[in-house]
């Protein structure tokens, strides 16, 4: 099969769907691989690093798109990238459609076969393309809010660790799956105080495993969410419901009654975002105010850290990329896991919380 990698073309978009490293699997498997010339210079893989590993250099995405049997990519396909994808040809990439009419037309325009990362699933029934960038999305949501909470970038100027005989920030984390975990990970190691809602009572108990004593775990209520969202220093949202619109948990009223200077770090904004107030930013201009509140809520938190983010990601995709190109759309017959990847299929809605949200609307 012919292996197509454009460069992301996305505001700050650095990563790259295969590493050098992931184009030798693919070469050694029998494959052919073009990469667009500079796809991943930006992070460090060079030109030559790709033709070492037996691609062969592109110089526009067009010819790109318009030759590979599949495109690999991180973002979704932006407006001019879904006019040249065609029936017959995969994607395999993160769609994030259930927020998205838009796009979600192109595609069923276009006829391509979609695989989003986000719902190809494992044996346990998580979400294993998904995890990589949550793991690191989570990690640098304190990293932001620590940041955001300096006065200088209109935080109320608090230090989450506080110092000796001063009591550190309070850290609320709404959603304990891997964003969250990953989010609390790092609250705990900067010395904050830390407290997690989830709705799910197993995942509760497992994180008072992981954390002991060190972190309050908390059933999400209307209740909870009012009550540690008025003391907080820093509110993470990492809630998720599996490819559908995330629910709006944190209310215009919840954060008019937050301390002044306090940030809000919305990651489940790429579905569309769990605070009433969110809107996507970039990471050009991460933050806005509103009720004296700052919000960060940039949609591809994994981009500022796009090395660490892009082979994180590889190491994860990999296997199913492979298993798409010996098999093509065979592979999914074979495996329930990645068939729960298949988003869009000759113009179709493929995945049922998808149609159910956009639906009626296309
Ligand atoms: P996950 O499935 O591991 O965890 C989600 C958790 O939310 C689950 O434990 C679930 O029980 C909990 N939940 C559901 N409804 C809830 C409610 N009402 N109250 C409290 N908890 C609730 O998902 P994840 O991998 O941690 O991802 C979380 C979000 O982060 C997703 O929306 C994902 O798309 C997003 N994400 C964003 C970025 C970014 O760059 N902005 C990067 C990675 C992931």
């Amino acid at each position: 099969m012919l292996i197509g990698v454009p460069k992301e073309i996305k505001n700050h978009e650095y990563r790259i769907g295969l590493t050098p490293a992931a184009v030798r699997e693919y070469v050694e498997h029998g494959h052919d691989v073009i990469i667009q010339r500079d796809g991943g210079l930006a992070i460090g893989f060079t030109n030559e690093d790709y033709e070492n590993a037996g691609a062969r250099i592109i110089d526009t995405p067009e010819e790109i798109f318009a030759s590979a049997d599949m495109i690999v990519k991180v973002k979704e396909p932006q407006p001019g990238e879904c006019k040249q994808l065609r029936e017959g040809q995969i994607l395999y990439t993160y769609l994030h459609l259930a927020p998205d009419p838009e796009q979600t037309r192109l595609l069923a325009e276009a006829g391509v076969t979609a695989i989003a990362y986000e719902t190809v699933t494992d044996n346990r029934g998580g979400l294993p393309l998904l995890a990589p960038m949550s793991e690191v999305a989570g990690r640098m949501a304190i990293q932001a809010g620590a940041h955001n909470l300096e006065k200088a970038h209109g935080g109320s100027g608090t230090l989450l660790g506080g110092v000796p005989g001063v009591a550190p920030g309070k850290v609320l984390i709404i959603g304990g799956g891997v964003v969250g975990t990953q989010a609390a990970k790092m609250a705990v190691g900067l010395g904050a105080e830390v407290t997690i809602l989830d709705r799910s009572l197993p995942r509760l108990r497992e994180l008072d495993d992981i954390f002991g004593g060190r972190i309050k775990t908390v059933y999400s209520t209307v209740d909870a969410i009012d009550a540690y969202s008025r003391e907080a220093d820093l509110v993470v949202g990492a809630v998720l419901i599996p490819g559908a619109a995330a629910p709006k948990l944190l209310t215009r009223d919840h954060i008019k009654n937050m301390k002044p200077g306090s940030v809000l770090v919305d990651v489940a904004i790429d579905q569309g975002g769990c605070f009433e107030t969110s809107k996507a930013t970039t990471h050009q201009d991460p933050t806005y105010v509103i009720d004296d509140v700052v919000h960060y809520c940039v949609a591809n938190m994994p981009g500022g850290v796009a090395r660490t983010s892009t082979i994180a990601l590889n190491n994860a995709t990999l296997p199913y990329g492979i298993a798409l190109a010996n098999k093509g759309i065979d592979a999914l017959a074979n495996d329930a896991n990645l068939r729960n990847g298949l988003n869009m299929h000759k113009g179709y809605i493929t995945y049922k919380a998808i149609h159910d949200d956009l639906g009626e609307r296309l």
